[in-house]
Parts: C-alpha cells; structure tokens; sequence
C-alpha cells in the first residue's frame, strides 16, 4: 500500500459530520491524521463515510421473481412464502446476493438464516462464505424456531454453536420471534453474549398479530399455531409459549432486552415497549420498506427518537424488499420525517448496525488505527453538509464506489 491522502466535500467518521475535512494515512494503512481540507487539496464531491452496516437481511431467500405479495399482514406474508415454494437458490444467486449489498456500500451485514429448522448447519456456513468473498464482514444468525422442549434442543444443536468462519464473518444462534419460540428457547439462544461475539437479534412485534398471539392467544398466529398442532396430537403449544402484552415484553420479563440484543421490526410497538427498549439500551433494527410492503405501515421511527433508544437499518429480504439498498431505507424515513436531522440517518446506516458486531467489524475512524474502507457517495457540492446529506437522501439511486486506499482515488 502507497501512502496517501483524500479530502471531500463531507466527512462521515462513524460517529462525527465533517465539512471540508482530509484523511492522509501512511504506507501501513494507519490513519495518521483527519484535518480540515486545505485549498490545494482536490475535493470530492459529496459524502466520504464509513461503510453501511445493513442489520437486516436474509440472503437464501435471495430468489428470482422479486417480492411476494403483501399487504395483509406478516403470517399471510408467510403463507404466501411458503406457496410460492421457490426452493434452493439457483447456482450464484447467493454470492450476487452478497456482492450486490457489498456494491449498495455495505461493509458489513447481520443476516438470518433457516439452517436450523432445516437442520442444515452447513446452510449457515454456506452464507457466511458468500459474505466474506464478497468483502462483506459481519454475522449470520442462525435461527431456532420451536416450543415443546425437545424441540428447542433440537433447534439449538441445529444452530450449532457460535463460530468464526471467515476473517470477520461470525455464525450464531438466534431466537426467530417470541412469536414461535419458547421462554427456554429464547433464553438460550438470545442470551449467549461474550467479548467478541456479534449481538444476537431477533424479530420483534412486526404485526399486531404479534400483540394477540402473546396477549390472548387470538388472531392470525393463533390459527397459524393451531393448524401445526393439528398435525402433531397431545401439543398444546398455548401452553409452550411465553405470555405476555408483547414480543419487547416478554423479552423484558425474561430478562433478555440490554445493549448486546437487537430488535428487528418493532413496527407494532407500543409506547410502553419503546420506552422499554430505550431504556434497556438495546438496538431497534428498521426495514421500513420491508414493513410498508408486508403490512402497509412504517415503524414507530418518532416515538424511538425521542427516547433517544439506538437506531439501526436494515433491508430485510429480497421476498419483501426490491434490492439490497440500505440507503434506500434511510431515504424512506427522511421523506415520512422531514424535520429529523438527516446525520440521524447517516449514524443509523453505519455506527447503529456496527454497534451490534462489535467494533472490529466496522470501526469509526481512528488516528492511529487501520483506516477501514471508504464509501464514496458523490451528490452535489452543497455550501452546508447537511443540505449535502438531505440531497443524498432523496431517493435517488446515487453510485457508489469504495475509495482505493492505495491512490487516494475512487475506483
Ligand atoms: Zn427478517
């Protein structure tokens, strides 16, 4: 590596928003110094940051065809999953999957994966290798489903225990939803927190069939449960399932909510549970796009900003999401939240996701540390970066390029 230096209109360091700001690092790839940009320095254009963190994704249900219907609802999102009966991926969508989130600007990814119910551990691995080829660090969360105790043993040794599979790439253990999972199960799976290890997360209260199922044992997830235990005499899955107002709730109850969960969806919280989660310290990870398709609303994105509760971003699947493009998820809740300030978004794409997997998978910037890779977004030159910011949040498909450390120039 050649030293060198770049200076841009607008400076993301994972945690501060600088004008007009520089970067020279040395030939070890050590960031030396970050100062104001000085006249002779040719500037580019609009935003240079650190690389997004999508907190949300399932990568195998990365089919052709695009989304399935939706509209109705999570468990008839579900259902329409389950008839669509794509099966296995075709030969390389996996791997475009992961270098299309690579190039949408993420450096790393928290993706979920079926390879426990499908007792196919290597399932996970497979996704985690996808992950690394593409650049991509991050975590796959192996998801256990189940209520009656055998099963959750099963589902846990299905999971496999936590493992590094690649140079940054972490597979571990997750809970599905409160949802359909015992007490025991979530305890076990959600509650493996250690130096190191990725956070686990975990789909939370994405519909209001959530709150009946939980609260009353009614609504769409009652009959969806009901219809399994037709299947299988003498399971009485009424009995198996923890009770409880909501998802964030129970998760509370049983002492799981703090800063190393983080909670996908949230879409029906109420205010009782967003304070919940604010006070907990846990992380709220938003699909919005996901969320307007399946169920036709967005996530109480307000009520989590002013309990001032942690922010990430994520696209959830391409079953319920048109690409891989964490921005777009950003850009979905600067136009519904005008008055919001646009770096609220800029901290949400990047440290809010990174916070989840540990400081080594994407680091802020730091003198005297590694200078991880650079995402150049290029948008107008605007006098005040956070007009730059808001321009960049429009809507538009702006390009994306990785800065080459070597030269200083994008590539
Ligand atoms: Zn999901």
């Amino acid at each position: 590596m050649r030293a060198g230096r770049a200076a841009a209109a607008a400076l993301w360091t994972g945690e501060a928003l600088l004008h007009r700001a520089a970067l020279r690092w040395d030939a070890d790839g050590q960031l030396l110094e970050i100062t104001p940009a000085e006249a002779a320095d040719p500037l580019l254009p609009g935003l240079l940051s650190v690389g997004f963190v999508n907190a949300h994704a399932h990568l195998e249900l990365s089919h052709p065809g695009g989304p399935v219907p939706g509209g109705a609802g999570s468990v008839a999102w579900v259902r329409a999953l389950g008839a669509r009966g794509a099966g296995p991926l075709p030969p390389g969508a996996l791997a475009g999957a992961a270098a299309a989130a690579r190039a949408a600007g993420c450096a790393a990814l928290i993706d979920h994966s079926n390879s426990a119910l499908d007792a196919s551990p290597e399932e996970a691995d497979q996704v985690a290798a996808a992950m690394a080829a593409a650049g991509l660090r991050g975590v796959v969360q192996a998801e256990c489903i189940g209520l009656g105790p055998a099963r959750v043993e099963a589902q846990l040794a299905a999971a496999g225990p936590p493992r590094q599979v690649a140079h940054g790439v972490w597979v571990r253990p997750t809970a599905h939803s409160p949802v359909s999972c015992a007490p025991g199960l979530l305890r076990a799976a959600l509650g493996a927190v250690g130096p190191g290890l990725p956070a686990a997360t975990v789909h939370c209260d994405e519909d209001e069939a959530d709150l009946a199922l939980l609260a009353d044992r009614a609504g769409p997830w009652a009959h969806f449960h009901a219809g399994l235990a037709a299947l299988r005499p003498g399971h009485d899955w009424a009995a198996l399932l923890g009770q409880a107002p909501s998802g964030v709730a129970l998760l509370d109850t049983l002492g799981l909510l703090g800063p190393r969960l983080g909670l996908v969806h949230l879409t029906a919280a109420r205010p009782a549970d967003l304070d919940r989660v604010a006070a907990a310290g846990a992380t709220a990870v938003l699909c919005p796009r996901s969320n307007r398709h399946i169920t036709g609303r967005l996530p109480p994105v307000r009520g989590l900003l002013q309990r001032g509760a942690r922010l990430a971003l994520g696209t959830d699947s391409l079953a319920s999401a048109p690409d891989l493009d964490l921005l777009a998820e950003a850009a979905l809740l600067a136009d519904a939240l005008p008055d919001v300030d646009p770096a609220v978004w800029l901290r949400a794409l990047t440290t809010g996701g990174a916070a989840l997997l540990g400081p080594a998978a994407a680091p802020p910037l730091a003198v005297g540390a590694p200078l991880p890779p650079l995402l150049h977004l290029p948008a107008p030159a605007l006098a005040d970066p956070r007009d730059g910011l808001r321009a960049l949040l429009d809507g538009s498909p702006w390009p994306r390029r990785w800065l080459q450390r070597t030269a200083g120039a994008a590539a």
